[in-house]
């Protein structure tokens, strides 16, 4: 398992095991192959041997036969001489001593059967038959009688197994014999293998020790080429699992001029490329995990900077604290009158005085597109009061010394901490609640959340419920309020106001409900239902106030931006049969929030048609008086605010003059709203203003 483990996990090791074992394995192959050869030729050696010795045993005997032929010699003592040459002299225990004349090896001898099985020679058993001897590992083989029989047929070799003599050991044995005819004797040579083997097991050594030394060397050789080889691919791999934990490490470069330094380089290029997309990335991750928490425009925090921010203070026991919104309302004009990216600069300088007070005791955050949100800290209750109105001054002044004169609206908001909230989130949701109370009473004071705000959202809440119900049921009423010339008495016209008597709510101011219906983006089908219903009664208030009267429509701003707003009206003026010259629509400065060009060619559009346009409230707004160079209106009604203080205050008569002479220099007619008393309509008598509309005259009035 371990070597599995090894060779899993390495290249080099793998390689270099690959190599010995291919090494070992072809060493061996050989080494071995040249022992079986060598021990091959060995044994056809010792045959060679065995047989020439029996023929030069034939020699003898024949010179012995011959010398008994000749009558020299007795025939036993020629045979015991023969015994003598070829074994050796014969003891008192009736063996012979081997004298080894002849090399048969260190065990080999020489036998002589007849041919009838009796040992005519040999070291232990002459004289005893051994017709029936049979081999010691093959008991199927009579081996005697096979040997008489290969001699018998012009002499053979003979392979078996006997035992070593002095020994107990069964080896194998080779043999070879020839026929004596004369004597009828069978000569045989005998040797063993072990005594041929020796010198084969000689070889065997050398080849065995060789194949060892040349496997270790080789294995020394092949470890370092290997590993020298290997290196960079390893280094490769191991600068990998760095780059795996960040590290960028490129690797030396050895120059091979193969495929491996091609790798490397390869490598060193891609660990370049990595090492700088990687700093891009964090770098990018930075910016990332910046934009979480920060504003970039003004380099602020953002909403979520600014709470984690607060919620830390809190957390950390900090002492009574405000969280004061300031919602940059004005932005909104200076967009739409000088573009978004002076509308930006305006932000960012907000955003820089904010920064620059950066303290312990006060941060502050940009929490959402035109809202800034300061934490205060430190500041007693009888001063917070001072304190943002001071700082309300001072970005007003840095606003308007970095050459932005307008007067920056502001609704400013704060929450106190704990006595409102005990999170951010709790104190920022009050602040949020009083902001919109604030909005929609366009209340420019500093507010401090009350609970009744809260209690002012749940109403809003219930009646923009209502109101969905009312304009499925076509709830909604319209009256009629004079317009009246105060020279000659007569009503020229009327303006239309909507009305909504709740069953449940009572009645509701369309200050209120009109606002709330084009917040819930429902304001075209309204506007229809009460234009329709206005224009479907010319034909009464004809004759109710004369046939010359016209009549004043109010449009949002929100459904006079409506794509089909201009359809809508010419359909119902053209339907209703109501000349165009009689109708006068009333919009308010709140509509130059949206885009001047698109709103001026409307108003162009409804010109041709010979429709009437007025410019309600005016001065109360967004007012830039920039607009009534480029736009023509047809009318300027002066609010009820100007009427308000003419009779106790000289200014605001005088201001009434002021806006009568711009209506005489862009040659509007005037209408003056609100007008009460008799005092009031004798003020105005002094001014060139004719048309008036106040309860003075009348309140608005259903038809009938
Ligand atoms: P507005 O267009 O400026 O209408 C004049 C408002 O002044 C009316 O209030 C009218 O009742 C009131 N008014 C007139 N003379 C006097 C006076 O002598 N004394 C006092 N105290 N008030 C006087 P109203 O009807 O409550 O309407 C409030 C505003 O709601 C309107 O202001 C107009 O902006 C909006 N509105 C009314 N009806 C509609 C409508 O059908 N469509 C739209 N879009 N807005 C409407
Ligand atoms: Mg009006
Ligand atoms: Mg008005």
């Amino acid at each position: 398992l371990k070597l599995i483990e090894y060779m899993r996990f390495s290249f080099s090791k793998k390689l270099i095991l690959f190599y010995i074992t291919l090494l070992s394995i072809s060493t061996l192959v050989i080494g071995v192959t040249g022992y079986f050869i060598a021990k091959d030729a060995l044994k056809k050696k010792g045959e060679i041997i065995l047989k020439n010795s029996v023929v030069m045993a034939m020699d003898i005997i024949r010179i012995q036969h011959e010398k008994v032929d000749k009558g020299l010699v007795g025939i036993a003592p020629a045979q015991e001489k023969i015994r003598n040459i070829l074994l050796g002299p014969k003891l008192s225990d009736g063996t012979r001593k081997l004298h080894r004349r002849i090399d048969l090896g260190e065990h080999g001898y020489f036998i002589i059967y007849n041919l009838k099985g009796d040992e005519v020679m040999h070291p232990v058993l002459e004289g005893q038959n051994v017709w029936n001897v049979k081999d010691l590992k093959n008991k199927q083989r009579f081996l005697v009688q096979e040997q008489i029989y290969l001699a018998l047929h012009g002499g053979g070799f003979m392979y078996y197994s006997w035992v070593l003599p002095g020994t107990e050991k069964i080896e194998e044995k080779i043999s070879y014999g020839q026929y004596f005819p004369e004597w009828q004797w069978v000569v045989v040579a005998t040797a063993y293998n072990v005594d041929f083997d020796h010198s084969s097991d000689y070889i065997l050594l050398i080849t065995l020790t060789l194949s060892i030394l040349v496997i270790i060397v080789l294995s020394v050789i092949i470890f370092r080429y290997v590993n020298s080889v290997t290196k960079p691919v390893i280094d490769v791999a191991k600068g990998m699992e760095k780059v795996a934990s960040g590290e960028f490490e490129k690797i030396g470069v050895q120059s091979s001029r193969d495929e491996i330094e091609l790798l490397v380089d390869g490598y060193n290029d891609m660990i370049v490329s990595l090492d700088s997309a990687g700093k891009a990335i964090d770098k990018k991750n930075r910016y990332i995990s910046y934009l979480a928490y920060n504003d970039e425009m003004t380099s602020l925090m953002n909403i979520h900077g600014l709470k984690s921010f607060v919620n830390d203070r809190i957390n950390s026991g900090c002492g009574n604290a405000y969280l004061v919104q300031f919602d940059i309302s004005g932005l909104k004009v200076i967009n739409s009158t000088m573009g978004y990216e002076q509308g930006n600069e305006v932000l960012k300088l907000i955003g820089k005085y904010f920064l620059d007070t950066y303290s312990e005791s006060q941060k502050a955050g940009r929490t959402s597109s035109n809202e800034f949100t300061v934490w205060l800290e430190n500041v007693e209750k009888e001063r917070i009061e001072a304190k943002v109105q001071a700082i309300t001054e001072s970005v007003k002044f840095f606003i308007e010394q970095n050459g932005y004169g307008q007067i920056m609206n502001m609704h400013r908001i704060m929450a106190k901490f704990p006595d409102h909230g005990s999170t951010f989130e709790e104190l920022y949701e009050k602040t949020i609640t009083a902001l919109k109370v604030s909005k929609d009473r366009n209340d420019l004071s500093l507010q401090i959340y009350r609970d009744d705000m809260s209690l002012a959202v749940k109403n809003e809440v219930r009646m923009k419920r209502h109101l969905r119900n009312a304009l499925k049921d076509h709830d909604f009423a319209a009256v009629y309020q004079k317009q009246v010339d105060h020279l000659t008495g007569a009503v020229v016209g009327v303006e239309a106001l909507a009305r909504w008597e709740s069953e449940d709510l009572g009645f509701i101011s369309p200050a209120v409900f009109v606002p709330a219906i084009s917040q819930m983006n429902l304001i075209r089908e309204f506007s229809e239902y009460i234009i329709n219903t206005v224009l479907g009664n010319y034909d009464k208030l004809k004759e109710k106030y004369g046939n010359d009267v016209g009549v004043s429509l109010n449009i949002s701003p929100s459904f006079f931006v409506d794509k089909n707003f201009y359809e809508i009206i010419k359909n119902a003026i053209t339907s209703h049969e109501v000349p165009h010259e009689k109708v006068t629509l009333e919009i308010t400065e709140d509509v130059f929030i949206s885009d001047f060009d698109s709103i001026s060619s409307t108003i162009d559009k409804l010109h041709a048609l010979g429709i009437r346009i007025a410019i309600d409230d005016f001065g109360t707004g967004y007012s830039s008086l920039n607009y009534l160079t480029k736009i023509s209106f047809d009318e300027m009604k002066i609010d009820k605010i100007f009427i308000d203080r003419i009779i106790e205050d000289p200014r605001a008569f005088q201001l009434l003059e002021k806006l009568c002479d711009i209506a005489e220099v862009y040659g509007y007619d005037l209408v003056a709203e609100g007008v009460e008393t008799e005092d009031q309509l004798q003020k105005i008598k002094a001014t060139p203003l004719r048309i008036i509309q106040g309860y003075y005259y009348s309140k608005p009035e259903p038809l009938d």
